[in-house]
């Protein structure tokens, strides 16, 4: 019988686009210095945004983001660069931090001078993206981050410091802040993995290759490359930890930049990599402490409380909870724009956010063990199910972050429409996303009723999470 070998027209077309993008690879890896430059561009905006506002006065009613650098700032740091970076992450990967980044940039300049320490084992802690998300998201709420320009070069602008100095003490030429101590190295991390492009290693034709002369695990020559976040390229097989940054594309022949299904690595690679990390930030952190950090000052059950424990503290003539500021850096302090969180503020404000995190981190995890059941119980399951909850979680953490370019620009007299359709739609789209993917994960090991049994429990996670954000956004 003959076989047909002709090429349809969509077989062109997806020939096409693979030459394109590894010719972008190629590019990308030749063209090191154009990165860079554009780094350094984006270095010296990011200086001047992040320590400029700091020593100018407040802004008044009369500043426009179009005529007050400070309002500027708050709206390209809040409105701009962290909701669409975190939407780059699911469109191309870490690019932002291969490309754009310039606290990457900077720690590793830094570590070209670097005293070249090994990295200790604190540092390869896999706790670090929770905490670091955990406690940048608590601490930018406590001092208002998103509203004044001296907390942001407390939060931005310590990191910054911190990523140069750990440039200057460990590893070479390396990002070893970017790899383990990021703040939203773990955030990034698991949307990258939804990513429809990546860099690929051909397994084949890296072991046929010959290796490259003088190169060795650890010294690499010749026509070698420098892997600065410190991925292990040749068994590379997801989008998590690559920067993008292309300096490895065609190295022997085996890796290049090219497409893949956004669904393939949540399937197909997320259960052989089981990470308790990942878990606790995804059902915890994203799902649970943002949550909380996004509703609190919108909650009506946070105004209750208040109240209620006001009420009780004043019967009892105990009045210094209410009456006890701090300073700017420690709590909210702005007596002149009327606003100011008392002790009583702060310790409901941290009890509103551990609160939220507990409890949805919680209800989230009995939901996804109870799809686990499902299946058959196994711990490295119970992990690879929770990965199906990642489109919905950054959804999540999208439209808080969102919210915020939307207030800024009704400020300016600026109105998006139709976005409460446009969160609607997000929500539900991201919903269906992860319960697909919930489907296709049940699916390799499961048939029939168990497969819609597990389905069904991270469909009721994706309804709890989803929960949330209509309360802040249509009921509050
Ligand atoms: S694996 Fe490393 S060298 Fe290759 S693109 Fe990713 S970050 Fe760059």
């Amino acid at each position: 019988m003959a076989v047909s070998t002709s090429v349809t027209p969509r077989d062109a077309r997806d020939a096409w686009i693979d030459a394109k993008l590894a010719d972008l690879g190629q590019w990308m890896q030749r063209h090191g210095g154009t990165i860079r430059t554009i780094q350094w561009g984006v270095v010296a905006v990011y200086l001047v945004l992040v320590a400029v506002p700091a020593f100018l006065p407040l802004p008044d009613r009369s500043a426009h983001l179009w005529n007050n650098l400070t309002v500027f700032a708050q709206f390209a740091f809040w409105g701009i660069w962290w909701p669409f970076v975190l939407v780059s992450m699911v469109v191309v990967g870490r690019a932002w931090c291969g490309i754009l980044c310039p606290e990457g940039a900077l720690t590793e300049f830094a570590s070209r001078w670097s005293l070249g320490r090994a990295v200790p084992r604190w540092i390869t802690w896999g706790g670090w993206p929770f905490v670091a998300f955990a406690g940048t998201t608590v601490y930018g709420q406590m001092v208002s981050v998103y509203g004044y320009p001296k907390p942001v070069l407390a939060v931005l602008g310590g990191s910054t410091v911190a990523a140069i100095l750990v440039g200057l003490l460990y590893g070479r030429n390396k990002r070893v802040w970017c790899r383990y101590l990021c703040p939203v190295n773990g955030v990034f991390a698991v949307l990258a993995k939804l990513a429809p492009v990546s860099f690929q290693v051909d397994y084949a034709a890296w072991a046929a290759s010959p290796k490259p002369r003088g190169a060795t695990a650890s010294k690499p020559r010749g026509d070698s490359f420098n892997c600065a976040p410190l991925v292990p390229v040749k068994t590379m097989n997801g989008a998590g930890a690559c920067h993008m940054c292309g300096r490895c594309s065609g190295y022997r022949g085996a890796v290049r930049l090219a497409r893949r299904s956004p669904t393939h690595e949540i399937v197909h690679v997320a259960g052989s990599e089981p990470s308790l990390d990942q878990t606790m930030l995804i059902l915890f952190g994203m799902m649970g402490l943002a949550v909380g950090a996004f509703q609190w000052s919108s909650s009506p059950w946070f105004i209750d409380v208040k109240q209620a424990l006001a009420t009780w503290l004043i019967e009892r003539g105990t009045t210094w909870p209410l009456e006890t500021t701090l300073p700017w850096y420690i709590l909210t302090n702005y007596p002149e724009h009327n606003d100011v969180l008392s002790l009583l503020d702060g310790g409901l404000l941290l009890g509103y956010i551990a609160a939220a995190a507990i409890v949805l981190g919680l209800s989230l995890s009995g939901l996804v063990a109870l799809a686990t059941l499902a299946l058959g119980w196994s711990r490295a399951r119970f992990h690879h199910l929770t990965q199906t909850l990642i489109p919905v979680a950054g959804c999540g953490v999208f439209l808080g972050l969102s919210a915020l370019t939307v207030t800024f620009l009704r400020g300016d007299g600026i109105l998006i429409p139709y976005v409460s359709e446009m969160r609607a739609a997000l929500l539900l789209g991201t919903s269906l996303w992860s319960v697909w993917l919930a489907w296709s994960v049940a699916g390799l090991s499961a048939r029939g009723l168990r497969r819609a049994g597990a389905t069904l429990g991270i469909a009721a996670a994706c309804a709890l999470s989803v929960s949330g954000w209509v309360l802040l956004f249509w009921i509050w």
